[in-house]
């Protein structure tokens, strides 16, 4: 399987070959540096180059661009080659030297100036490793032996159980298989191919699937994303991780570049390669199939120390089922609110984590990438942007970059909006986006919710559309384990912030993000009734607004429209929605708000003063730019106890044994690269 798939994405002109790291004495680690031309994109330029220097047979270790100077932008490429024959590290500079004067007379490119900049370094400059995990997968003969296991599990008492099948129940499984013991994996979604319609239901129909959807269904969160997979953490196992992914499908680039992403479109493919393969080493997998309880009890046949009884539901047949093991690893994300609760009545300890919150903001490609690039744009990738600003109250960046990308409906229930953001690999859409969010940390909570129904109705850019009462009375639930019903009636307020003082802690992170998300899913109920004679109106619209709007002073507009001296009229209102919902990528289109009201006064200010200073770096942000709201789910808000070995503890500080909380949901681990490696790691060090 590995050479088809790899054939079928590998860059046709980018050779790799891997006999090369076989013999370490013979090889060299070249290092090309050379400025981007105007003639070439970057990769025909290295290959010229390579062409040049007859390195026939090389293996491309990083590729990396450097645009702080957009006049003189280098690309270098790490490659590990065959010693070059009659080449020394002299004579090399000096037919460098030679072709850059030759490609100066008869193009006046720049492409071969930079020749000082080539080096040639011994071996043992880079550590090169042989991937332990393609090694595992190629080897057959562990698994091989090992019985093949029905489902019951009752007689197979030490079969684990995986719940979640998203990148951190991915990689526990591969790392089970590869010592020879087959897992069973619940996944509450659907496989792919069966997600992906639903998905498609979802955005032509607005029929939204609650277990199959954008966060939920095989693959997990990460499938239908940008497959971003670069961390800033320099961990080992990150090479594992992606040569795994290249195994499976993935494109043989992201081995090598600096800021690897693999593609929704290649992740729908890798996902069921990777099911494929861990069915036929023996795993079993329940597919639509939701835990809705874990109980441990005593059971003498299991050495006397108790079984989990995973209680499992089929949301097809409606079924209940148990299953018993010993150990449990607990993948499934931080999207299902609910298995919070199940750890919360199991016991477990549970944290408050800060976390990051905003909105996400999209611009023309070309804008950014002219920005970033200058007049060489065209020859290079997608730009990618990393800003980041330091408020007065909290720090604001953004995040998850999906250049030449889609913003998508993120929710996990259908009476919530959540954006997130996709690119297919080759990251050819018109627009640019990224989360723009600022950090948020319990002490946060009152200001969030103090003044709200005051803050909705300035957010509602519309409101003097409608009589106040409609707004007095929405009503959203909050809250997880006691929720509680707030409703938004301006005159008398009828929520005091007491409610704050019920809540455990931990929860504080959820009923944040619970206001942002419920909040705009009932004001695009409004927005429907509102609108619905434009034909552009639907329930699951997001708030939206142009950037330069909310740059204006927010506070101001605030109190004059409390104090309706602000009326917005018919025209501008609907002129504003058909411009924004000419550029936004966001499926189910935007209503205008003024998306920043819904944020405590301090954090308007960081934003705004955030907004300034990345339109200083990339010219334009704010005055070409849309912000749609909100970004509530970058990462857990909750972290649970866990020894360092991945197992639960217990708010009395007990080991919970077999419980393992492993990925996202765990709090430890966020991302598609670090979610994997939790898995993976935990399995191999301590099964
Ligand atoms: C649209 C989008 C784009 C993203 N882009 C990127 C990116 O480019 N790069 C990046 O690093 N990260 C990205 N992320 C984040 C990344 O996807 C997550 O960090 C990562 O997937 C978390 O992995 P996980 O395995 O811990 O959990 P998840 O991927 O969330 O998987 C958990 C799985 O458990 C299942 N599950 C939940 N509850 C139950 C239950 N009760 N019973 C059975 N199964 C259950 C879910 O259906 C899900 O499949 C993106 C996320 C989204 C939503």
């Amino acid at each position: 399987m590995k050479d088809k798939q790899q054939d079928k994405y590998k860059d046709k002109d980018i050779k790799k070959d891997e006999s090369l790291d076989r013999d370490k004495s013979r090889d060299y680690i070249v290092t090309v540096r050379f400025y981007i031309s105007l003639e070439k994109v970057v990769d025909s330029s290295f290959l010229e180059i390579v062409d040049f220097l007859k390195i026939s047979k090389f293996k491309i270790l990083k590729k990396s661009i450097d645009a702080r100077n957009k006049e003189h932008i280098v690309a270098e490429y790490n490659i590990l080659c065959e010693k070059l024959a009659d080449l020394t590290l002299k004579n090399i500079q000096q037919t460098i030297y030679a072709l850059s004067k030759k490609r100066e007379k008869g193009s006046k490119s720049k492409l071969y100036r930079d020749v000082n900049n080539y080096n040639l370094k011994k071996p043992g400059y880079l550590n090169i490793q042989k991937l332990s995990i393609e090694q595992n997968l190629k080897k057959e003969s562990s698994l091989d032996k090992s019985e093949k296991f029905t489902i019951n599990l009752r007689k197979h008492p030490h079969r684990p159980i995986i719940v979640g099948f998203g990148p951190c129940g991915i990689f526990a499984a591969l790392a089970l298989v590869s010592k020879g013991v087959c897992p069973v994996i619940i996944e509450m979604g659907e496989m792919v191919e069966k997600r992906d319609k639903d998905i498609e239901q979802y955005i032509q129909k607005r029929q939204f699937n609650e277990h199959s959807n954008i966060v939920f269904g095989e693959g997990g969160a990460g499938t239908y994303s940008d497959g971003k997979l670069y961390t800033r953490s320099r961990n080992e196992l990150n090479k594992e991780i992606f040569s795994t992914f290249i195994y499976f499908g993935a494109p043989v680039q992201i081995e090598y570049d600096a800021h690897p992403h693999i593609g929704s479109d290649n992740l729908k493919v890798i996902i069921p390669n990777i099911r494929d393969y861990l069915q036929k080493k023996g795993a079993s997998f329940f597919f639509a199939n939701t835990l809705v309880d874990l109980e441990k009890t005593n059971n003498k046949e299991a050495k006397g120390e108790g079984v989990w009884r995973v209680k499992i539901k089929d949301l097809h047949s409606g079924n209940l089922n148990i299953l018993e093991t010993d150990t449990v690893i607990l993948a499934t994300g931080h999207n299902n609110r609910f298995l919070y609760k199940i750890l919360y009545n199991l016991g477990v300890k549970l944290s408050p984590k800060p976390f990051a919150l905003g909105f996400r903001v999209e611009h023309p490609k070309v804008l950014i990438d002219n920005d970033l690039y200058g007049k060489y744009a065209q020859n290079l990738p997608s730009a990618i942007y990393n800003l980041k600003f330091k408020g007065k109250s909290s720090n604001v960046f953004s995040f998850c970059m999906c250049p030449g990308g889609e913003v998508l409906p993120a929710n996990s229930k259908i009476d919530e909006i959540v954006t997130n953001g996709a690119s297919r690999f080759a990251r050819d859409s018109q627009n640019s986006n990224s989360a723009i969010v600022c950090s948020v940390n319990p002490g946060h909570i009152r200001d969030f919710y103090q003044d709200l129904p005051e803050r909705v109705k300035s957010f509602i850019r519309f409101s003097n559309f409608f009589d106040d009462n409609i707004i007095n009375n929405l009503e959203i639930e909050i809250g997880l384990i006691n929720p509680v019903k707030i409703r938004l009636s301006a005159k008398d307020f009828d929520y005091d912030l007491n409610f704050i003082n019920e809540l455990s802690l931990w929860e504080y992170g959820i009923v944040i993000q619970q206001l942002f998300e419920k909040i705009t899913y009932r004001l695009s109920d409004l927005y429907h009734v509102t609108s619905s004679s434009y034909n552009i109106g639907s329930s699951q619209a997001t708030a939206g607004s142009f950037v330069k709007k909310l740059i204006t002073p927010n506070f101001i507009e605030r109190k004059e429209v409390m104090a309706k001296k602000i009326q917005v009229s018919y025209k501008d209102y609907t002129e504003e929605l058909e411009k924004l919902n000419e550029i936004t990528s966001y499926p189910f289109g935007l209503y205008p708000a003024n998306i920043l009201n819904l944020f405590p006064e301090n954090l308007i200010y960081d934003f705004m003063n955030a907004f300034k200073y990345f339109d200083r770096i990339i010219p334009g942000f704010i005055g070409d730019g849309i912000a749609e709201g909100f970004e509530t789910r970058t990462s857990s808000s909750i972290q649970v106890g866990r020894t360092s070995a991945g197992e639960a503890i217990s708010n009395l500080e007990a080991v919970v044994d077999g419980l393992f909380v492993l990925g996202e949901g765990s709090g430890w681990a966020g991302g598609i690269t670090t979610c994997a490696i939790d898995g993976w790691k935990t399995v191999i060090e301590n099964y």
